[in-house]
């Protein structure tokens, strides 16, 4: 069976500069060795339509799905970590890399939207340096090279004040008014403030895991009226035809794997 492995990264994964502590490092390096291994990086957008039955298996062939979670600076501009030194942004090595393969490339984003939410994380969970901004996401998606989607209105994340119970899960995440606070308020802040063509089309589960009433009762009544297509987890499993729109799977680097050779072996399973 025809089957499709999505990657997911974490740019602000940097405590070193060695593949196994630093998702910029590791990024490059699977780049190389993706490339080397003769498979293509395609869109979102094309997995689904594959995955819908509107385009043929030759589109998927030999294929892999990139995807980024959370959306801090690190994804995009180039900065100088205090302890790490300077860190090359996801955009800029898949730049880098374009430039010197001719590859075609994509990356879909999965960015934090809340502005409040985003400077306390900043100020708790980063460095301190308002580096979780949007100023970038309109160029980001107008580059072609790195699409901006939905991760959640604030990720529930333990740090916040607010809805959560400090416990770093989305499953608290369960009735309809939670919801539309995290995902809906999350699609409208996406397509009013990102310009140009946009409109947002796919959310990924903070900490990849879900309610019950999330999964199986909100996405799948109210998620095409939100524009999405389609939600993401980290279940570290290839997608076919056959898998769930709102449950799609994705493998998270040093997470399921560590190193290029234990990628390979993710990629050679299609
Ligand atoms: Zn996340």
């Amino acid at each position: 069976m025809t089957q499709v492995p999505i990657l997911t990264y974490h740019a602000n994964n940097i405590n070193g500069m060695d593949y196994q502590n630093n998702d910029h490092v590791a990024l490059a390096a699977d780049l190389k060795m993706i490339h080397e291994l003769g498979f293509n990086i395609i869109t979102m957008d094309e997995l689904v339509s594959w995955h819908s039955g509107d385009a043929s298996d030759s589109v998927v062939k030999h294929a892999v799905v990139l995807t980024c979670d959370d959306g801090t600076d690190f994804d995009y501009h180039d900065l100088d970590h205090p302890h790490c030194g300077w860190q090359r942004s996801f955009f800029n090595i898949l730049k880098d890399h374009q430039a010197r393969t001719g590859a075609r490339l994509h990356m879909t984003n999965f960015v934090i939207v809340s502005p409040e939410a985003r400077v306390t994380l900043d100020q708790k969970c980063l460095i301190g340096k308002s580096w979780w901004q949007d100023s970038w996401w309109s160029a980001a998606q107008a580059s072609g090279l790195m699409d901006i989607a939905n991760h959640s209105w604030d990720h529930n994340h333990g740090v916040l004040e607010n809805n959560n119970h400090n416990d770093d899960s989305f499953r608290c995440i369960a009735d309809k008014a939670a919801c539309d606070q995290q995902i809906k308020q999350a699609q409208e802040f996406l397509d009013q403030h990102i310009l140009g063509d946009y409109q947002s089309k796919y959310f990924a589960y903070p900490y990849g895991n879900h309610s019950d009433y999330l999964r199986f009762e909100y996405l799948p009544e109210f998620g095409k009226g939100l524009n999405l297509k389609a939600a993401f987890s980290t279940e570290p499993k290839h997608v076919n035809r056959d898998t769930a729109i709102w449950g799609m799977p994705r493998y998270v680097c040093n997470n399921d794997w560590h190193n290029t050779e234990q990628l390979k072996d993710i990629l050679l399973q299609a």
